[in-house]
């Protein structure tokens, strides 16, 4: 497409909220067949509440709270950042040692006690336990499992529409890659109209499930929000951040960044890319 349609069309772009870094990705989105969702802060709202602190017998919801937002402070994840915010009114501990494990959750050292929080079966691996249907992390303090923290993980009230627009753009295959589990992801899928839903998946599994889509159903754009969803965010044809929440190593691994807390304008960007190329032609 002639240079100048692409330049007016990136600055009607960025006029919406819209960053697209580079103007052939305008090209891209303009015949994009598919497109694939994260879920947590994504297809769901970017602002999660924690709803539920609950201790196993033996521990305190207070110190379950304290230990784990003091074991989140310092990572980007949605989850993280809402039990630091949860705990903001009380002073959190250091955290020594700390290593976040991509996908599962972290590890920590606070107030001299070993804290894991994250996915069940990161945290407590010998027990056999089955993982709640609603959004949690759980907390194991010196190795024994201590119990969990639930969150209110609304739907985004212009998902379902947003996806519907999407169909009517032409994006025959809208899926869901998540690394929630299965139950939850199906639940909420089936309220938005996402087509195939992919679960309990790590970043490694969301870039082959990208790289697996065929070329008649490419361009393939991926949206995402978190650290977590950045490696597939760089593999897929178009790399959408939500920016105005999301991580920053989502917005610099994406090719477009969204910057209003809106998911309509992924439809917008569709719309606008569609007719710069009318324009170029
Ligand atoms: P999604 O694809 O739904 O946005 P992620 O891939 O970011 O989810 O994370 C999947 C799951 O991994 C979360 O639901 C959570 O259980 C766990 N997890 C990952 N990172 C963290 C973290 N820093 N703290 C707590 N849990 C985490
Ligand atoms: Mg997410």
């Amino acid at each position: 497409a002639a240079p100048v349609a692409l330049v007016s069309g990136m600055s009607r772009t960025s006029r919406n909220g819209i960053v697209v870094k580079t103007g052939d990705m305008l090209e891209k989105m303009s015949t994009a067949k598919s497109a694939a969702f994260d879920k947590t802060g994504t297809i769901t709202s970017g602002q999660l509440n924690v709803s539920q602190i609950v201790p196993q017998t033996g521990f305190e919801a207070a110190q379950v709270m304290h230990l784990a937002a003091s074991a989140e402070q310092n990572s980007s994840h949605i989850l993280a950042r809402s039990i630091v915010k949860y705990a903001n009114d009380t002073p959190l501990s250091p955290a020594e040692d700390l290593a976040e494990v991509t996908g599962n959750g972290v590890t920590a050292t606070v107030d001299g006690h070993a804290v894991k929080v994250g996915k069940l079966n990161f945290v407590d691996p010998d027990t056999p336990r089955q993982p709640l249907d609603q959004t949690a992390i759980y907390v194991a303090i010196d190795g024994t499992y201590a119990g969990y923290i639930t969150f209110i993980d609304n739907v985004r009230p212009e998902a379902a529409a947003t996806l519907q627009a999407l169909h009517a753009e032409g994006v025959k295959n809208v899926m869901m890659l998540t690394g929630d589990q299965r139950a939850i992801a199906d639940k909420i899928a089936e309220k938005v109209g996402i087509d195939t839903v992919q679960a309990d998946l790590l970043p490694a599994d969301k870039i082959e499930n990208l790289k697996k889509v065929p070329a008649e159903l490419r361009p393939v754009i991926m949206v995402g929000d978190g650290v977590n969803d950045a490696p597939s965010l760089a593999v897929a044809d178009v790399g959408i951040a939500m920016g105005a929440h999301g991580s920053t190593a989502a917005s610099e691994s994406a090719d477009v960044v969204i910057l209003k807390d809106d998911l309509s304008r992924v439809v917008t960007a569709i719309q606008i890319a569609k007719d710069t190329m009318q324009v170029a032609k």
